[in-house]
């Protein structure tokens, strides 16, 4: 599914996601799905939780035991393909890098969207960071229901 239309099946989405209870704290969730030579991500983390291996084709593993939430590896990624998610009682929280202008807003409510590019939710956009370390992606967090956990991946200002 993923060589013919660029969006991953639902299994594959699943095996990168950590089980509920481990979601109860922040953990990076690794959309990687192609064996490319790349690896800033576990170059990036301080925790040793990306794991690639000798190989720098192998597809990243993330240690969930190991990965503390911090984000750092969001905007390292080339791929824009790290998010944090986190379960919070009836929400899903995001952060996500976010490379277009203008910028999202803290309270504003964009449009959260599925990996086929569709509109599935309000987001609320809680926070936004922005450093020069990040060469230019912005880290934003973003709040959407806890139903949308493996639907949601973006934010996109509404029209
Ligand atoms: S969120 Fe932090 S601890 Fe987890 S994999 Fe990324 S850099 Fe490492
Ligand atoms: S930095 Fe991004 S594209 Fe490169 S291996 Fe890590 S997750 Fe994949």
């Amino acid at each position: 599914m993923l060589n013919k239309t660029g969006v991953p099946s639902k299994e594959q989405v699943l095996s990168r996601f950590p089980d509920n209870v481990a979601l109860l704290r922040p953990k990076a969730i690794l959309e990687c799905y192609e064996d490319i030579p790349c690896n800033p991500c576990s170059t990036s983390c301080p925790f040793n939780a990306i794991e690639i291996g000798e190989n720098i084709n192998k597809q990243p593993k993330l240690h969930t035991d190991l990965c503390t939430g911090c984000g750092l590896c969001v905007p390292s990624c080339p791929g824009l393909a790290i998010v944090i998610a986190q379960i919070s009682g009836e929400h899903a929280v995001f952060k996500l890098p976010y490379e277009f202008l203008p910028h999202p807003k803290k309270g504003e409510i964009w449009d959260g969207v599925n990996r086929s590019g569709d509109v599935i939710c309000d987001a609320v956009i809680e926070h936004v960071l922005v450093t020069n370390k990040q060469d230019h992606t912005a880290v934003v967090t973003a709040r959407v229901p806890v139903s949308f956990l493996h639907d949601f991946v973006t934010v996109r200002v509404k029209r």
